[in-house]
């Protein structure tokens, strides 16, 4: 049983959290929550490059985005029988933070895992809220390490209100279990319009 269940978090995916339940469109429409500013915030184990990196990339899509000063995690997040930290408390914890018309995006080296479904600690790539004003990635699980800004704007994504999407190449792809990131093109013309609804240059 205890093997079954270390098998099962062992699967990678990317989620995302309803604040809401009551998901509807007119609730993400006139969500007061926007991205207007995008705070980058890195967490625990990081190097320079890594972030570095990161902000460059979201630099490209958000000019606005601001690199905040890399933190510890808090640690209310651990969680000691993995060994690993939290991603639904992390969101939790950032979106205490966020300003009104602030974003907050944690990124990191650790991994970070969450309840899904029946398991209760699942590890995973990243969770945002959907809409909502925080999100956390990471690329512990990811294969490609080069891919990790597609986990980073796939939740960020999701905090301006977008769902999963049913093109398979598109970065809002539910990866349903595994790390899909190399199949993932660009945003499809329906989400990129969204997006870009939402200042992002795509
Ligand atoms: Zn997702
Ligand atoms: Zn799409």
């Amino acid at each position: 049983m205890k093997h079954t269940l270390f098998s099962l978090s062992l699967l990678f995916f990317v989620s995302c959290y309803n604040k809401e339940q009551n998901k509807t469109v007119a609730n993400k429409r006139v969500s007061a929550i926007q991205a207007a500013v995008v705070k980058l915030v890195p967490l625990g184990k990081t190097t320079q490059q890594f972030i570095m990196e990161s902000f460059s990339a979201m630099k490209q899509i958000l000019p606005e985005v601001v690199l905040l000063s890399k933190e510890e995690m808090p640690s209310h997040s651990w969680y000691a029988p993995r060994k690993r930290y939290r991603a639904d408390t992390l969101i939790h914890w950032l979106s205490s933070r966020a300003k009104e018309n602030e974003t907050y995006v944690g990124i990191t080296m650790n991994d970070i895992s969450t309840t899904k479904g029946d398991v209760f600690d699942y590890g995973v790539m990243g969770l945002g809220y959907c809409p909502g004003n925080a999100c956390v990635a990471s690329n512990y699980r990811l294969k490609n390490k080069k891919d990790f800004i597609k986990v980073v704007i796939h939740e960020l994504g999701h905090t301006t209100g977008l769902p999963h999407c049913p093109d398979k190449t598109c970065y809002m792809r539910d990866a349903e279990g595994g790390d899909h990131t190399d199949k993932e093109k660009g945003f499809c013309e329906s989400c990129k319009k969204h997006l870009v609804g939402f200042g992002w240059r795509l």
